[in-house]
């Protein structure tokens, strides 16, 4: 795709994508994006700079816009509020910096997206879930807290991103990241994103996603 007006996307997206100044697509998001907006399992090799991040934002926020009544009601009914996508992330940092993403590309769906960390206020963090954003950017460590003290239900989570899963192995959070997984609904979907395909990654990957599409 040489456009981001050549992809299956809503008018409200497309436009503010093109808000935001971004016009072509760079490979990792021509490559991942078509896959991930009809619900396939993604797999890509891609480090930092490449564009990995709208290569997830987009087809989230693209799925998630196009589900919103069912997803007001369902935040309307919870007190656990209606958690749709989650984004696991090794630091804070780049947490942050994924949560930009969505608040630039968000702009009048009515999405909402909450980062979920450790060294920030967490009132404030659980506040926002319960009042309704549906996209939860985490660290594994802040975010297994939540679900030990049974504060956040992940069982609605439509879509699940490991973004940096090699470092986020490196860091030792394999067993949090497997607390986090054993929460979630089997059949949803999952992006992958790690810059290197060691061993440790390759069995996540085996265990964890369904005939997945593979991007380099
Ligand atoms: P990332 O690899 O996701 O951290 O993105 C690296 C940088 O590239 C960020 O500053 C993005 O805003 C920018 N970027 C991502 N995709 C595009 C695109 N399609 N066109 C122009 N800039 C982009």
């Amino acid at each position: 795709m040489n456009n981001f007006s050549d992809f299956k996307l809503s008018p409200v997206l497309k436009s503010n994508l093109s808000r935001a100044g971004f016009v072509k697509p760079t490979p990792v998001q021509s490559e991942a994006i078509p896959p991930a907006l009809e619900g396939r399992d993604v797999i890509a090799t891609a480090q930092t700079g490449t564009g990995k991040t709208l290569a997830f934002v987009v087809p989230i926020l693209e799925s998630l816009s196009s589900d919103k009544a069912r997803l007001d009601a369902a935040i309307q009914a919870s007190v656990y509020g209606a958690v749709r996508a989650l984004i696991l992330t090794p630091t804070r940092e780049l947490a942050m910096q994924i949560h930009e993403t969505f608040a630039k590309l968000q702009g009048s769906t009515g999405l909402q997206a909450v980062v979920v960390c450790g060294g920030m206020n967490e009132t404030r963090q659980l506040r926002a879930i319960r009042g309704g954003a549906s996209i939860v950017v985490a660290t594994p460590g802040r975010l297994v807290d939540f679900l030990d003290r049974k504060l956040v239900k992940l069982s609605g989570v439509k879509t699940l991103v490991l973004d940096e899963a090699d470092r986020m192995l490196d860091m030792g959070f394999l067993p949090t990241i497997k607390r986090i997984l054993s929460e979630m609904s089997e059949a949803r979907q999952t992006l992958f994103f790690s810059a290197t395909m060691e061993s440790s990654v390759k069995s996540l990957i085996t265990t964890h996603l369904k005939n997945p599409v593979r991007v380099a």
